[in-house]
């Protein structure tokens, strides 16, 4: 038996009082977080050049705020004990190198806060969820019922731009997971443009129609609100479209990725990709914000936990292997400038680039499972 975890997310409708607290709530976990950053701020400047003295330093705790800020004590206390543990990662990234230095959180971006399941503190009844600290528990609409074997493990809850609540519900649950016997593999080439190429057909894993024009819709929508006047009611109802629009495109976004990953999922025993470092992809190539918005983290993501549930693979091939440069026939390499949209080779080979990619990706993969 393996453990496993699973995460629901639904909408959640709280009233009056119960926005209240949670407004509290996100306001507080921000206001120590920042804290917390300021302290580890001024003890990176002070320590910066002595390493062993800077990893000796404490972290700072809820227990320490809480004497000078006597308001974080009405708050769930796991939301400021999970800021701390948010932070302490941030940390370790960028110590390892990672991430970047961790930033302020503003009031500007999507508030949230996680809690933990201890000792029966939260529970489900009646289209209602119960969370520590509330009196009453909060009306909410579920899409899936957790299955009764699932434990609850955590909570997330947030705040849309546009003022909708979710509850994201992390459980944790045993399954026997068996080994499939690996026969049918697909090789995926990532692809700036939509999301793949696939090694069996050369198909392309296009986003649909609506969702690109979606996109425009916000493009055009952006634009607007540029040239409104900053504050004003008209720039501020202009906002409220655009955040809008961002969390639609966002849904579709997501949805499309489950539906392609759960088809790969259900069709191959294994599935090959690149373990392309995005951020530096980005940065190199001046992609900017295209790379990220493309979905490709949260796709392998969905990818490798669908298969992995059913004993399937997602394998990772080096990010140096010449997947573009090589001959998927005669194994020849070549340079390929960015423009060069067809792979020729001398061997007699003509093929489409990505889809040439995508064929070394899965021979790749083929020769690591020992397969071919
Ligand atoms: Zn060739």
């Amino acid at each position: 038996m393996t453990k496993q975890n699973k995460a629901f997310k639904s909408r959640i409708y709280p009233n009056k009082e119960q926005e209240e607290l949670l407004a509290k709530t996100f306001g507080c976990v921000r206001f120590f977080y920042n804290k917390m950053l300021v302290e580890r701020k001024e003890t990176y400047e002070k320590f910066k050049d002595d390493e062993e003295k800077l990893k000796e330093q404490k972290f700072p705790t809820p227990a320490k705020y809480k004497d000078e800020f006597p308001f974080l004590k009405e708050v769930d206390s796991l939301a400021l004990a999970n800021a701390q543990i948010h932070l302490q990662n941030a940390y370790k990234n960028f110590f390892e190198g990672r991430a970047e230095f961790p930033k302020f959180k503003s009031k500007k971006h999507k508030q949230s806060y996680t809690t933990n399941m201890v000792n029966g503190n939260i529970k489900i009844e009646d289209g209602h969820i119960k969370l520590p600290k509330f009196k009453k528990p909060i009306k909410m609409k579920q899409h899936r019922e957790i299955p009764a074997e699932y434990k609850i493990k955590s909570c997330t809850i947030s705040k849309t731009k546009t003022g909708k609540y979710y509850i994201s519900i992390l459980t944790e649950y045993e399954k026997d997971i068996r080994p499939v016997k690996i026969q049918k593999v697909v090789g995926l080439d990532f692809a700036m443009d939509g999301l793949y190429v696939e090694s069996e057909q050369g198909e392309k894993a296009n986003y649909p129609r609506y969702y690109r024009q979606a996109l425009v819709k916000l493009a055009k929508a952006q634009q607007i609100l540029s040239r409104r006047k900053k504050g004003s009611t008209r720039w501020e109802k202009q906002r409220l479209k655009v955040a809008k629009l961002h969390e639609k495109i966002a849904n579709q976004r997501r949805n499309f990725l489950h539906h392609k990953s759960k088809e790969l999922a259900a069709n191959y025993d294994a599935v090959i990709i690149e373990d392309l470092d995005m951020k530096g992809m980005s940065q190199a190539l001046n992609f900017g914000k295209s790379v990220h918005d493309n979905g490709w983290g949260m796709f392998t993501t969905f990818l490798e936990y669908k298969l992995k549930e059913q004993g399937k693979q997602l394998v990772k091939i080096d990010k140096w292997f010449p997947s573009t440069k090589k001959c998927s026939r005669c194994g020849n390499e070549k340079e390929m400038s960015l423009s060069e949209r067809v792979y020729k080779c001398t061997c007699g080979l003509v093929l489409d680039r990505d889809y040439n990619s995508a064929i070394n990706i899965k021979k790749e993969g083929l020769r690591l499972l020992e397969l071919a």
